[in-house]
């Protein structure tokens, strides 16, 4: 069962994730709002999984809004527009945990595969290049070949069948891609770019974090309070306190 963050998950999230690769925050995270879950389990959701409950999470935490914006490439037009997590979350991740093994046919060729996860990213991370990183992340998720029947490596494979492979990788998992459709007011010039909950929601959690910060700071002074008791507090009570400190 995913739990959302309180005001004092949120500042020690900041805190422990400030150094760390957007990789491990996510899964920071992750570990936050599902407590009894061990990080082997974690670690092992596809992303497309992983994004789909850091949406859901980002949604019991903040809320389903989520304000955005962009500059036109064309005019650089500055445009805001909101989303709603309901609308980018395309899969129910519940359904997906527990999936490993999918598989795809392709002439005498039959390849059995999983989903590239946390873990896979990190070991592709220092790759010399996408293409590098691409054909390592299909050699690991690859479970297993078939050619007429009989077992063959990963390196026997032709090329196309490593083709066949990377563009399954994206097909069965579409929620690890949200591409979003944007057209600019000023000019029609229309684009695409690509909406990273992980970067989104930690950008927000980190204002967050800061703010309530501020707001211990404040109380602090004026009451005497210690951090975990204004923490701890409701978002109203907190903020009625504010208004009568200054
Ligand atoms: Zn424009």
């Amino acid at each position: 069962m995913i739990r959302s963050l309180s005001a004092a998950d949120i500042v020690r999230i900041w805190e422990l994730g400030q150094d760390r690769h957007p990789i491990d925050r996510a899964l920071l995270l992750l570990a936050y709002a599902f407590p009894e879950k061990q990080f082997t389990e974690l670690a092992s959701w596809s992303i497309g999984c992983r994004d789909a409950y850091l949406l859901m999470l980002r949604e019991i935490t903040f809320g389903e809004q989520l304000n955005s914006f962009a500059t036109c490439p064309q005019c650089q037009e500055n445009l805001e527009f909101s989303l709603n997590t309901k609308d980018l979350r395309i899969i129910d991740p519940d359904t997906m945990t527990d999936l490993r093994d999918y598989q795809v046919s392709m002439d005498r060729l039959n390849l059995h595969f999983r989903l590239p996860n946390s873990l896979d990213l990190a070991t592709v991370m220092t790759a010399a290049d996408e293409e590098t990183a691409t054909l390592q992340l299909a050699k690991q998720c690859l479970l297993e070949a078939h050619l007429e029947g009989k077992v063959v490596s990963c390196e026997e494979l032709p090329v196309t069948a490593i083709a066949l492979l990377t563009q399954q990788l994206t097909e069965t998992d579409p929620q690890a891609e949200i591409l979003l459709d944007l057209s600019c007011p000023a000019c029609d010039h229309v684009w695409q770019v690509l909406f990273d909950i992980v970067d989104f929601f930690w950008r927000e959690l980190s204002n967050q974090a800061q703010r309530l910060l501020q707001e211990v700071h404040s109380l602090a002074k004026v009451y005497g309070w210690q951090e975990a008791e204004i923490l701890n507090m409701s978002a109203i009570r907190r903020q009625y306190y504010l208004d009568l400190a200054n």
